[in-house]
């Protein structure tokens, strides 16, 4: 009898379940081997099978570092980390483009490495000093002690890594609830960062998640007394949730950045930075153009110059195509119970066109492409779906209009309120001003690529985790901690 590949896979994956039911819910874990997808025995450091064990051994590890490490051991951990992710930028790249099969591992390099380099240490705390006849006070920064961090598939193991160094440098520990689709991806990151620490000397647990998380993981989390802040990066339903919890939340929510050129704005440079920043990782990050507003008089050279930059333009016929393959339809009964009118229609994005290549999206609508394709462009209404629903798909709709304030209501619009991100070209102060006011977003560009507002081709620091709902923007160490005073007084005299 001869044993093929596909027997041998089935009696591993068998032995290794048998192995699980025996250990039952431990620190000891088997698990899917996150590079070859072949059921593989493995020990992923901070990776446990329940939260209740997750967060209990990252208390333990948090109590540990508050008690025996200083500030410039986080730091030393810190150091490591940011090595040991840059060594492991390609894996981890080709990991979650191959787990998610979402964006282009050119830009999940560079995604990495930002994270790697550009997310701040202890180096951003601060602590304020006030001294005078009647003593010293300080206020610190302290750590809130274990915190639960939610993570999107779309940045998944960059938004574990950044949020590891920002969290630890404010003296926490962090449990993750990775997204069920980036499980894999996120766990080797979660594996990655605890030897980077245990190798320096660190508590082992300082950064734990659990290996399958569900919705579940994530009430678990929400609810656990021993968590203190939770973290929550993805769409609104998460931060709802999150925001409901009773408990301090920090909430990074979905965006839907609307761009506006004016007719003062250097046109060429606008069309590729423009496609620049919706094009990368094909435009699933959160921050990443996705609708446009142009006034009458640039529309037609802005449109030129994005078809020389590896753009195609689609009629209305291919509009209409493209709306049935990569949207979904629902009716939104109960707004129209409200109204009393007719159901309302409703777009979502469909899932399995979130992330992928220009090229595979003409393809299927039967569209021509070159080699260089990389954006498709559509002609539509300010109220299209396309503008209305974040795609995250390296789709750009383009709106004409009259003017440049017809633009900001528009882009208004078209935001939702989310308060995230706005990119504008313009060389009229004026225009700038008037659009960051009105707008309000978290982040807001001028005359770059969107992603120029996260540190990448433009100054600060990095973060993937860009809290717009709870105000602490682009976050870093001090928003995961909590201030403090400590007080030496003279104390007061009675005379
Ligand atoms: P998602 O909302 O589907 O998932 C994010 C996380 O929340 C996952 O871990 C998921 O399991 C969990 N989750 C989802 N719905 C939940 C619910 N009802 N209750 C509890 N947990 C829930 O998001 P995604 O598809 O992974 O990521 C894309 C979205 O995230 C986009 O809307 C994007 O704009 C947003 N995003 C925002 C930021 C930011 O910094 N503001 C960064 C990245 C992504």
């Amino acid at each position: 009898m001869s044993i093929t590949e596909k027997d041998l896979e089935k009696i591993v994956s068998q032995v290794v379940k048998n192995i699980e039911d025996a250990i039952g819910n431990n620190n000891f874990q088997i698990s899917q081997n996150p590079i070859t997808s072949k059921p593989a025995a493995m020990n992923l450091k901070g990776v446990f099978e329940g939260v209740e064990a997750a967060v209990g051994a990252t208390a333990e590890a948090q109590k540990q570092l508050m008690r025996n490490y200083k500030i410039e051991d986080r730091q030393r951990f810190i150091n490591a980390i940011r090595k040991k992710a840059l060594e492991n930028t390609e894996k981890m790249s080709e990991m979650g483009l191959k787990e998610t099969g979402m964006g282009n591992l050119k830009d999940k390099i560079i995604k990495h490495k930002v994270v790697a380099e550009l997310t701040p240490g202890t180096e951003i705390l601060e602590t304020d000093a006030y001294s005078g006849d009647n003593g010293l006070t300080i206020e610190e920064m302290a750590p809130f002690g274990v915190i639960g961090a939610i993570t999107p598939s779309t940045n998944s193991s960059e938004t574990i890594i950044s949020n590891s160094i920002a969290m630890i440098a404010g003296g926490n520990g962090v449990v993750f609830n990775p997204h069920p689709s980036a499980k894999n991806t996120s766990n080797f990151a979660v594996d990655m960062i605890n030897r980077a620490i245990i190798e320096e000397g660190g508590p082992e647990n300082l950064v734990t998640s659990v290996l399958n998380p569900t919705l579940d993981t994530v009430d678990a989390m929400i609810h656990h007394p021993e968590i203190k802040l939770l973290c929550g990066t993805g769409g609104v339903q998460l931060v709802k949730k999150l925001l409901s919890s009773g408990k301090k939340a920090i909430g990074a929510g979905a965006g839907n950045p609307p761009v506006i050129v004016d007719d003062t704005a250097d046109i060429p440079k606008a069309a590729k930075d423009i496609l620049d920043g919706a094009t990368f990782d094909n435009n699933i990050p959160c921050i990443a153009e996705k609708e446009v507003f142009v006034v009458e008089g640039a529309a037609d050279d802005l449109i030129y110059y994005m078809l020389q930059n590896g753009a195609v333009m689609i009629d209305r016929q291919q509009t209409e195509a493209l709306m049935k393959t990569i949207l979904t339809e629902k009716e939104d009964v109960k707004a129209a119970s409200c109204s009393g009118g007719k159901p309302r229609k409703t777009y979502g994005a469909a899932k399995q066109w979130v992330g992928k290549d220009a090229k595979l999206i003409l393809k299927e609508i039967g569209v021509a492409y070159k080699e260089e394709t990389r954006c498709i462009l559509c002609e539509v209404e300010g109220d299209h779906p396309f503008v209305m629903t974040e795609m995250m798909m390296p789709i750009l709709p383009i709106v004409r209009v009259e003017t440049v304030e017809e633009a900001i209501e528009s882009a208004k619009k078209a935001e939702g309120g989310n308060g995230h991100s706005a990119i504008m070209h313009s060389k009229n102060i004026d225009h700038l001003t008037k659009f960051a006011k009105e707008i309000g977003t978290t982040i807001f560009v001028k005359n770059a690529p969107s992603y120029a507002g996260i540190g990448v081709g433009g100054e600060g620091f990095c973060s993937f985790t860009i809290a717009g709902p709870t105000g602490e923007g682009v976050t870093n160490a001090r928003s995961f901690t909590r201030r403090r005073r400590c007080v030496l007084a003279e104390g007061f005299k009675i005379v």
